[in-house]
């Protein structure tokens, strides 16, 4: 196989680090994800990578990564898909920064012991946590390019839309990272092993047989983009699109959840605003079966 016909696909994941392992190429790279859409000639990629570097040595590196991650266009060598993916995985500092975030006041109190609940960010993990009972609130995989200089009160905005649309992706049954078709299985609470699970009655399990990601949620947040929960939030002047997540007792907690039946299962969720209440019923296969108002 030549250089011009090998493909990333066809890389393993330590060749394509490995490729990367090279300062001049890791710059030849960095330079092509800067301008994405334009063609750079072989004589402008060097000037602008390094212009000291021998031609010949620069040559050599370059042409490593054409195939993978660089593909030389009539306009110029660009970067291949699978090379800006690289390059904004980079960019992003999931592999090379670890930041910390102290705790702070999450905005909303604990739905088991009222205690202010905090957000907390370390190596990669943004985790929603309450100090008075510990109760895991929420854990987010964030690279550290989402946390560094940001207000907290904006950081909590964009984590929530960020973490909702995860949900969401995942709670139509695609898996949000590989994006094959997710499994659906209801899973009493007794059986889920996680801190402080025993306060939910029961949890909606997504699984991913591709790349083997696992995703639990409540039955509230599974059905948080229901068209008649939203317009039920629309008409009380609140937009459940954008509020944040966590803020929600019924996404967060099973006090608004009965189980009405566990074979087959039958899950109820209702939701009370300004004294009216809507309730949604759910079949095992998380279909709307009933809608009530009260
Ligand atoms: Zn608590
Ligand atoms: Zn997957």
């Amino acid at each position: 196989m030549t250089d011009e016909e090998a493909t990333a696909e066809g890389l393993t994941a330590e060749d394509a680090f490995g490729l990367l392992g090279n300062e001049l190429r890791a710059e030849i790279m960095r330079v092509l994800g800067e301008s994405p859409h334009e063609g750079l000639s072989f004589s402008e990629l060097r000037t602008r990578v390094d212009e000291g570097v021998d031609s010949g040595q620069f040559n050599y590196h370059l042409q490593k990564l054409v195939g993978p991650f660089v593909e030389n266009t009539d306009d110029g060598y660009v970067l291949r898909a699978p090379g800006l993916a690289l390059y904004r995985a980079i960019r992003s500092g999931a592999f090379n920064r670890r930041v910390t975030v102290e705790p702070f006041d999450a905005g909303f109190d604990c739905y088991f012991c009222s205690t202010p609940v905090e957000a907390s960010y370390d190596d990669g993990s943004f985790r929603l946590v309450c100090p008075g009972c510990d109760h895991l609130f929420a854990s987010t995989m964030l690279p550290p390019s989402a946390v560094s200089e940001a207000d907290e009160t904006e950081l909590l905005a964009r984590v929530d839309q960020y973490n909702r649309h995860q949900m969401l992706v995942a709670s139509r049954g695609v898996c949000p990272i590989c994006v094959n078709p997710m499994e659906l299985e209801f899973v009493p609470s007794e059986e889920v092993w996680s801190e402080g699970s025993e306060r939910l009655d029961v949890f909606v399990h997504w699984g991913c047989d591709h790349c083997g990601r696992q995703q639990y949620m409540t039955v509230g947040l599974a059905l948080l983009y229901h068209p008649a929960l939203i317009s039920f939030f629309y008409e009380h002047g609140v937009d459940l699109t954008s509020v944040n997540h966590w803020e929600l007792e019924f996404v967060l907690s099973d006090e608004h959840t009965t189980v009405r039946s566990r074979d087959p299962w039958e899950v109820a969720v209702a939701v009370t605003l300004e004294g009216l209440t809507l309730e949604l019923v759910v079949d095992e296969e998380l279909n709307v079966i009933e809608t009530n108002r009260y």
